[in-house]
């Protein structure tokens, strides 16, 4: 399915469909992280896929920004219950500024896992800790 201008989102595996039952739960949450990132919007991020996997990504992390191939993948595997909780917003800057070495001070930011925790408000099942990730 796609969101917004182009951004693709595929399941692989056993990802419940709650994850996407709902895809402007997606839309939002990937146009306010472009915006965190500086970007205009959701449209920084029309050529990308965001897989959702049920398996981790690998190298014990629960999400990997893919540049040469302008994928995300997030799992959705324990402790996850909704994608506000995963790192997605995270991942998208990467997709936005790069800085793999996490040197801007937004990563350290409070207000980016904030973000995520305003959007999860209301969700059932979705709720977001401080520093979740
Ligand atoms: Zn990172």
């Amino acid at each position: 399915m796609r969101v917004g201008e182009g951004t693709c989102i595929i399941l692989e595996g056993d990802v419940a469909e709650r994850w996407v039952a709902d895809p402007s739960r997606i839309y939002k949450l990937l146009d306010v992280s472009a915006r965190y990132w500086g970007a205009e919007g959701i449209e920084a991020l029309e050529s990308y896929t965001v897989k959702l996997q049920d398996e981790p990504v690998g190298g014990g992390n629960s999400g990997k920004h893919w540049g040469e191939c302008d994928a995300i993948l997030m799992s959705t595997g324990a402790p996850y219950q909704c994608l506000e909780q995963t790192a997605l917003a995270h991942e998208v800057g990467h997709a936005i500024v790069g800085d793999h070495d996490h040197k801007d001070p937004r990563w350290q930011s409070d207000r980016l896992w904030s973000l995520a925790v305003e959007l999860s408000e209301g969700v059932s099942d979705c709720v977001v800790s401080p520093r979740w990730w």
